[in-house]
């Protein structure tokens, strides 16, 4: 098949076993999963548009620079730190019922920042 230069078939990407194994899948579903449930909430917009500057930018509430994103930022602990805390503790948890114990922990956890990219790295733990 002929195909433009800016076309890749998937069977020419190479992916690794371990990126493949349900371990890492669940792991990284959940990750995926647990932030736009509360990035994408009504309260969280609120958040970010208090800091819409004209130009449809962000001016981080942290460290004032002008950005084109605020991230949702776990203060100390990490989304992944939680996920493998909870998967280490309930091997047997099908992802149903992981999915709702990550939930439960943020909502009787966790505090997050609207901050820049640059931020984000400094108000949590560094593991991603
Ligand atoms: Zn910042």
């Amino acid at each position: 098949m002929d195909n433009p230069t800016y076309i890749i078939s998937a069977s020419n990407i190479n992916i690794s076993e371990t990126r493949l194994n349900s371990h890492t899948s669940i792991r990284r579903a959940l990750r995926e999963s647990i932030n736009p449930l509360f990035s994408q909430s009504q309260a969280i917009k609120k958040l970010k548009a208090q800091y819409k500057t004209q130009d449809k930018r962000f001016t981080c509430p942290r460290c004032g620079d002008i950005v084109n994103t605020l991230d949702l930022a776990h203060i100390g602990e990490g989304a992944y730190t939680i996920i493998d805390r909870i998967m280490l503790e309930n091997p047997t948890d099908v992802y149903e019922e992981l999915a709702n114990k990550v939930y439960l922990y943020h909502i009787n956890n966790v505090r997050f920042a609207v901050v820049c990219r640059n931020c984000n790295h400094q108000v949590g733990d560094t593991q991603k």
